[in-house]
């Protein structure tokens, strides 16, 4: 391993420390993980992780062309928000208006089991800002349980939390009840993983992508969180890629990183859900960071008529599909092209806005989906940079 700046390394070791699982459970003798680990790419270059966590340039008031045959417009989210009503080291305002100048558009608030900060004159009078009402769950482990797994109940009726001494299981059907849109948190966040072996049906997204992508790896395994969901897609499941903040108001939280960008057909926070649940929405490593729209034209009219999120029915027949990749301030990143297979194929951006054309060959037995992510580094795996949702091939 290189050696690192001395800064990186008390910020490394920060994270290491204070990130581990949002929750600050007690120590666990359960395995940290379920799945097999990720495929890892050779050597760790730490001080390059570190540079890319969060890299761009792209003003946040730029936005993709709403896609074909779409309505609505990209918006900016930060999901996964603690405030100091709770556990939070910052005031709500004060992330609001951090919000507000990172050039996002929406913010969640998920305080730990409880929702008083929602009913707050500043979360009920939030100006140009679309506020989204939420909880993160996670259950109280008393006397020896193992009931593990946090979740972001965005939307959740009524105000009181739901108990943390529900089963999962309960949590899940009061969740579903109270009409929240389910977020399943750092899966593979150590102390607080999810003891499933598959993501949940009821859940309608998993963050996959929690804090800084690659620094918090060695507690959050944000990259198996990734494997887990790509694999449930190969299962068929429909299961949206989401990103969470985990902003705890530590002096290294950002309120962008990571920032979901998301086609919503209003302005307002149903909508947003609905595009949530929908898989509109690509997650960036910040509000500043490379801006990928993924779409698909299957009868070559020129006319893309399914995005990222939507289901491209192709009645089991091999069908030769345009798919075209459109990515906003990605100059020098590789847009990867990805299915159940596998990588299907690799693009170095030459522009800063660029626009790729592909002529695919794809079957659904044998694709399942195709989806993208930008890297800095193709073959390595810390250099995430952004990553679209799938058009899922029915
Ligand atoms: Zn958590
Ligand atoms: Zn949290």
């Amino acid at each position: 391993m290189p050696s690192l700046s001395p800064r990186i390394r008390v910020r490394r070791f920060l994270l290491a420390a204070l990130v581990a699982g949002c929750g600050g459970g007690s120590p666990s003798d359960q395995p940290r993980s379920l799945a097999p680990r990720a495929h890892e790419d050779g050597p760790r270059d730490t001080a390059a992780m570190a540079m890319m966590d969060g890299q761009g340039d792209v003003p946040a008031s730029a936005r993709p062309a709403v896609p074909d045959a779409h309505l609505g417009q990209w918006l900016l989210m930060t999901n996964h928000n603690h405030s100091g009503y709770l556990d939070g080291r910052k005031t709500l305002t004060t992330m609001m208006q951090a919000a507000r100048n990172a050039g996002l558009d929406a913010m969640s608030l998920t305080d730990h089991n409880t929702m008083k900060g929602t009913q707050s004159p500043e979360f009920q009078n939030p100006g140009d800002l679309v506020m989204i009402r939420g909880m993160e769950w996670g259950a109280l482990r008393e006397q020896g349980e193992t009931v593990l797994g946090h979740a972001c109940l965005l939307g959740l009726e009524g105000d009181q939390p739901i108990e943390t001494h529900f089963s999962l299981d309960q949590m899940l059907t009061e969740a579903t009840e109270r009409k929240a849109t389910i977020v399943i948190n750092h899966p593979f966040a150590r102390n607080n993983q999810w003891l499933q072996p598959d993501p949940d049906p009821r859940a309608h997204a998993v963050e996959v992508w929690n804090h800084w992508w690659a620094l918090v790896s060695p507690v959050i395994h944000n990259n198996e969180a990734l494997a887990w969901w790509n694999k449930a897609l190969a299962r068929g499941q429909r299961l949206t890629a989401f990103g969470g903040t985990d902003n705890h108001g530590h002096f290294y939280d950002e309120i962008d990183k990571p920032t979901n960008m998301v086609l919503a057909a209003r302005r307002d926070s149903a909508a947003m859900q609905a595009a949530i649940r929908r898989g509109h929405v690509s997650v960036l490593a910040s509000a500043r960071a490379a801006r990928p729209v993924l779409e698909v034209d299957a009868d070559g009219d020129g006319h893309f008529e399914a995005l990222q999120g939507d289901d491209l029915p192709l009645s089991g027949r091999l069908a030769r599909l345009k798919v075209r990749i459109r990515v906003q301030g990605g100059k020098g990143l590789t847009a990867l092209l990805i299915s159940k297979r596998g990588v299907l194929t690799r693009r170095r951006l030459e522009q800063a806005d660029a626009e790729l054309l592909l002529d695919v060959a794809a079957r659904t037995s044998d694709e399942g989906f195709l989806r993208v992510e930008l890297r800095k580094h193709p073959d390595r795996w810390w250099s995430m940079t952004a990553l679209t949702n799938p058009v899922y091939l029915r």
